[in-house]
């Protein structure tokens, strides 16, 4: 019987299996253009994880949001770091939304001033909403209605919430809209929280989040931990409450910097490659991490150069630090004959993870191809999720399988777990996408410590930043060095993983729909190489 058992747990394993196939990783490191293994080879050891590092411990406990003193002190240390190392910056100057919002200070207690402490910055970092005001000197107190979802009308009837303080499960806007606008409460809490950040067995985690900026109606928000939340209910189940909240915030409206970092390309300084970090938002790895990360690529590039090892690039390489999306907006849109002349980008965001922590892999988020328009099994989507993608991005190019085959060139020297997954969008690349320029994320997920308070330094690994900073090096020099005679190596890797690719959905029955759609695909990505022929 147990053996009959046993027999069937295995069939049952190989169904499934059979069921999930490996993910897509043909051995491309094998066919790596020699250029590109020279790169690899003289990077590698010149990535200093130490000087991540001290980026990250320097900029991970501070709130970062686009126009703040943390923000701009966090840009200001990388600038005198890169320039130490004698690397020319300068900062664009790029108009924004953002209110420059900065947490100082945030308390909600139980009941009175001196009631039990149920959310705090001490305590939980960053439970305040962004665009939250501050309250009067010594905070206020106000009634705690509770309205369980609070995402549509009928959750307030026959509740007062005007001046109170409103419970919810629901999303900042919806409820906030709904209590605040429309009904005049003081404030908002808010439960949610995704799935992934396990909230049933990690008590004292939340999500960070913003409120509308209503300078009319200057108000505040909180994120609720499950245990903050459950203390809040308890209190609630013994008759009515009210809570007293201090909010200490400022807003910093001036103009928001881009720090800009450039390789200045020898014999074709017009063409560019471009590196994005952005450095808003309050973790350690989302994402301190990519501010350090980029930086210790522009020192392993800085050293080559410096030494000789590496000839300086033909084409100029570009790296930016600034506010997520606006940043990469603003200099597409500031010069249309400089992005027309653009190689390539890669978005560096989420590339420290110790994944024994966070769970998750190291991912490389692809460009669009069949795989964003046609789920495949050996190319699964991220947690983060799929977006409906704009069928004219689907446009053939090196760029995927180049970068893919340096990461397995990493993995084969370091044992380094590398994955890809179809485009979802969310990241700089998005940017330079739809600009039409040939672009890529690198990440990690589900990072099950994604944008939440817990997102902190001990959660980030210096080994990891030290792959993705010569993985980005690496690719990066080889296409800002790269010239006619690396065009046919490069088709070669990639009509290899053209070849892979076909026998993989072969081997899956794709219907001829999709092998049409990668056959159209690949013939643009191996014409697409001639791109670097320019470089003599
Ligand atoms: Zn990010």
């Amino acid at each position: 019987m147990r053996f009959a058992a046993f027999v069937l747990v295995i069939a049952g394993t190989a169904a499934l299996a059979a069921q999930t196939p490996a993910p897509f990783l043909p051995p491309l490191d094998r066919v790596l253009p020699e250029r590109a293994e020279t790169i690899y080879r003289a990077i590698a050891p010149r990535v200093e994880t130490r000087a991540a590092m001290d980026v990250v411990t320097a900029i991970a406990p501070l709130w970062r949001l686009a126009g703040n003193p943390a923000f701009d002190r966090s840009l200001e240390l990388v600038e005198a770091r890169l320039r130490a190392a004698g690397i020319a910056t300068r900062y664009d100057t790029i108009s924004s939304t953002s209110q420059g919002w900065e947490m100082r200070d945030a308390a909600l207690r139980l009941d009175g001033p001196a009631g039990e402490i149920v959310l705090s910055m001490a305590q939980d970092r960053v439970p305040l909403a962004i665009n939250s005001f501050p309250t009067p000197p010594g905070g206020l107190t106000a009634r705690l209605i509770d309205v369980g979802s609070g995402t549509a009308p009928a959750h307030y009837e026959g509740r007062d919430v005007a001046g109170a303080v409103v419970l919810a499960d629901g999303p900042f806007g919806n409820v906030w809209n709904l209590a605040v606008k429309v009904r005049g409460a003081a404030g908002v809490i808010s439960t949610q929280i995704a799935g992934y950040t396990q909230p049933t067995t990690t008590p004292g985690v939340l999500q960070w989040g913003a409120i509308p900026y209503a300078a009319e109606r200057p108000t505040f928000g909180f994120k609720a931990t499950p245990r903050a939340a459950r203390r809040l209910r308890e209190r609630l189940a013994a008759g009515p409450a009210s809570v007293h909240v201090t909010a200490d915030t400022a807003f910093h409206r001036r103009p928001v910097r881009t720090l800009v970092a450039e390789f200045p390309g020898t014999r074709l300084p017009d063409e560019r490659v471009v590196l994005v970090a952005h450095v808003q938002e309050p973790g350690a790895n989302d994402n301190a991490s990519g501010t350090g990360t980029l930086m210790a690529a522009a020192l392993a590039l800085q050293a080559a150069f410096a030494d000789g090892t590496l000839p300086p690039p033909a084409r100029t390489l570009t790296l930016i630090w600034g506010d997520e999306i606006r940043a990469s907006d603003a200099w597409i849109a500031a010069d249309a004959a400089r992005l027309s002349r653009v190689v390539a980008m890669m978005s560096l965001d989420m590339t420290g993870e110790d994944t024994t922590k966070t769970g998750g892999t190291f991912l490389i988020e692809k460009g669009p191809d069949p795989t964003a328009f046609w789920p495949r099994p050996t190319d699964p989507h991220s947690e983060w999720g799929a977006s409906e993608v704009d069928r004219a991005l689907l446009k053939g190019t090196f760029l995927n399988d180049l970068h893919l085959a340096v990461a397995l060139r990493r993995a084969r020297d370091t044992g380094w777990v590398v994955r890809t997954n179809p485009y979802e969008g969310g990241s700089d690349h998005t940017s330079f996408i739809k600009a039409g320029v040939p672009a890529l994320l690198n990440w990690h997920f589900t990072d099950r410590y994604y944008h939440t308070n817990l997102d902190t330094l001990e959660k980030v690994a210096p080994a990891t930043m030290g792959h993705v900073a010569t993985v980005v090096a690496t690719t990066a020099g080889f296409l800002a060095s790269a010239g006619a005679g690396d065009v046919a190596p490069l088709r070669g890797l990639v009509a290899t993983a053209r070849d892979a690719r076909l026998a993989s959905e072969r081997a899956l029955a794709a219907p001829p729909e999709i092998l049409d759609a990668w056959t159209r695909w690949y013939a643009e990505a191996i014409a697409s190489a001639a791109r670097l022929a320019g470089a003599p």
